[in-house]
């Protein structure tokens, strides 16, 4: 795990402030979307917290920061959950019950537990189990939660933590990061162009689109679809919707990627600045020809089919209806 991160600069300065003042929080509530960095913040918290220069951010440089970069720093513990993404409960009162034995090597012991949304099953005995943890935490203990959205937290929880937000990067911090992944140049400009253009701020996208080609693949059928929409022409739509030769997984890429696009086209119609799909282009015609109730119907019309799709019903039958989505 890393401990640089990109954007997130109020966060690393309140941070900052927390651990000058020796008010370092125990327990903290990182949100945010998939893909948007929140396990890379909680390891750059952890750095920052478990760094031996103590200048409330990770030194990058010391014993503490290189072990934590290497993921092997015995103060850093982060909880697994099985892979239906549901912690056990004697992992969480196991982690509980060592939270209170002195750190190996530092200042404090910092537990992660990572996406808590997914623990469908034990999200709420998990934080039950916590809760004394986090009501009366040793002097040592420093535990950070991460999930998709805050509602998934009992009040008593959400009262007693820190509550952290990761944000959208500036395209030039996603070019940043790229470019450092891309030292060895195994993608060209063009790739990584458009893998900015599909990030919309999101860091975790941009890697998707630039190790999976069927998310190139997908944003060019979407387009395509956009384009017959625009147009008024219905054969150029399916012809699009067909490229993605029965692929289930293609398909449920571009009717996301349609959804982002007639949202935005919506949220264009209503003069608002917050779009957030990767095609503005096509979104800003899409809100020339569509009217915000048929963007909102179409756009719940889409969710549906993400529906059907998942639910295994007959690709070719739900592909040949899907153009009666946009041509009535
Ligand atoms: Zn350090």
């Amino acid at each position: 795990m890393g401990i640089k991160i990109h954007s997130n600069e109020s966060t690393k300065k309140l941070i900052k402030a927390l651990i000058a003042k020796n008010r370092e929080p125990h327990s903290i509530v990182i949100t945010g979307e998939r893909g948007q960095g929140k396990k890379a913040l909680a390891g750059y918290i952890a750095a920052s917290l478990l760094c031996e220069k103590q200048s409330g951010e990770p030194c990058g440089e010391c014993k503490s920061c290189r072990m934590i970069d290497a993921g092997v720093h015995p103060d850093f513990i982060r909880l697994s959950a099985n892979e239906n993404g549901n912690y056990k409960v004697d992992v969480i009162r196991e982690a509980v019950s060592d939270a209170v034995i002195k750190p190996n090597e530092s200042r404090f012991k910092v537990y992660l537990i990572p996406d808590l949304d997914r623990s469908v099953n034990t999200s709420t005995q998990v934080q039950n189990i916590l809760l004394k943890l986090i009501e009366e935490p040793p002097e040592h203990c420093v535990i950070i939660l991460t999930a998709r959205t805050k509602e998934i937290f009992l009040e008593t929880v959400l009262s007693r933590v820190l509550c952290l937000n990761t944000v959208f990067c500036s395209d030039d911090e996603v070019r940043e990061y790229l470019s450092n992944i891309n030292a060895d140049g195994e993608y060209t400009d063009e790739q990584i162009d458009n893998a900015v253009r599909f990030s919309c701020g999101n860091i975790g996208r941009s890697v998707e689109f630039l190790e999976d080609e069927a998310v190139g693949k997908a944003v060019e059928i979407a387009k395509g679809c956009a384009d017959a929409v625009c147009k008024g022409s219905e054969y150029d739509f399916l012809k699009a919707v067909f490229s993605a030769d029965g692929k289930k997984a293609l398909f449920r890429r571009v009717i996301e990627l349609l959804r982002e696009a007639v949202r935005d086209a919506c949220v264009l119609r209503l003069g608002l600045d917050a779009t957030i799909g990767c095609m503005p282009d096509e979104s800003a015609r899409l809100s020339q020809k569509l009217s915000i109730d048929t963007c909102r119907q179409i756009y719940e019309q889409l969710g549906d089919y993400i529906v059907r799709v998942d639910s295994n019903a007959n690709l070719v039958l739900t592909m040949n209806s899907f153009a009666s989505v946009f041509f009535k």
